[in-house]
């Protein structure tokens, strides 16, 4: 019925950068275990996803993660583009490619590309088992930043494999903020959203962040209440440009992220910067008023 529906930015009560669109099919371990990490039940389908984002008038950039490692069933990127197709007017579909697939990865990417519904792309270095400044990887984002496109990095712990043996596979190392901070010297055009407030390396992020005009932080998959006092403190000041919303649905809602991000010292100048703002000049869209 949303069908081919513009997206009415201001409208817009806030742009959430990051959610999952989950597999539908049955739960394996590993999503058992992440769930239990981040106390949440059990995933909606993709209907309720559609229905909580319109209802609240809110945007949300989604994706799937293209890895081997968690085990858990793929969603295809073409059905997140489907699925973003079908609720465009609240939906910008980012796609995943794990980089390390070297061509073969590159013209997945670009086929994809070439349906021109990509808005950006999503990278999980510790599912995907690599070192962002990974030389090998640089074919892959030049086709990113040839697209003009934004890519989303996992950064920091993962929710992933936490708590399983031998942490489900999952190589904590490959989430250090610190090897974006090549890519982002050597690709200065491409816009680089690092994702969550990167734990244990919240000192890291925000260094990367304000010496690189390129690095932005998504703040999902933590509740405001545990944010870092020098994160809100920045977010405040120096980096109140660079900081985005993301909520990391199912696993952390909007509702309860707003709820607690309500109690967070942030200044009431930024807290509009922050939720939609920001993202809205990052993602590239147009307001009414703006485009005439
Ligand atoms: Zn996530």
């Amino acid at each position: 019925m949303a069908n081919g529906k513009v997206m009415d930015v201001d409208r817009l009560t806030a742009v959430d950068v990051h959610t999952h669109v989950e597999h539908e099919g049955e739960s394996t371990q590993t999503d058992e275990a992440t769930r239990k990490y981040f106390g949440a039940g059990v995933t909606p389908g993709r209907q309720a996803m559609a229905d909580y984002y319109r209802s609240r008038n809110m945007a949300c950039v989604i994706f799937t993660v293209d890895e081997r490692l968690s085990g858990r069933p793929q969603v295809s990127n073409d059905s997140v583009l489907a699925f973003a197709a079908e609720n465009s007017d609240i939906m910008l579909p980012f796609i995943s490619v794990d980089p390390t697939r070297g061509p073969q990865g590159i013209s997945e990417a670009k086929r994809l590309l070439a349906t021109g519904q990509v808005r950006g792309f999503k990278l999980h270095p510790p599912t995907q088992q690599f070192f962002p400044n990974d030389r090998a990887i640089y074919p892959f984002y030049r086709t990113i930043e040839e697209a003009g496109l934004p890519v989303i990095f996992h950064t920091g712990h993962s929710g992933i494999g936490t708590g399983m043996p031998g942490g489900g596979g999952v190589r904590l190392k490959y989430g250090n903020p610190m090897y974006i901070d090549d890519v982002a010297v050597d690709f200065p055009d491409l816009k680089i959203i690092m994702a969550h407030p990167s734990f244990p390396w919240q000192d890291e992020a925000i260094s990367i962040c304000l010496h690189k005009r390129n690095v932005y932080i998504d703040l999902s998959g933590w509740s405001p209440k545990y944010f870092a006092p020098n994160l809100i403190q920045y977010g405040n000041s120096l980096l109140r440009n660079k900081l985005l919303f993301g909520s990391d649905y199912p696993l952390i809602t909007p509702d309860r992220w707003l709820a607690d991000f309500e109690q967070a010292p942030f200044k009431d100048e930024v807290r509009p910067l922050i939720l939609k703002q920001n993202a809205a000049k990052l993602l590239g869209l147009q307001s009414k008023a703006a485009s005439g």
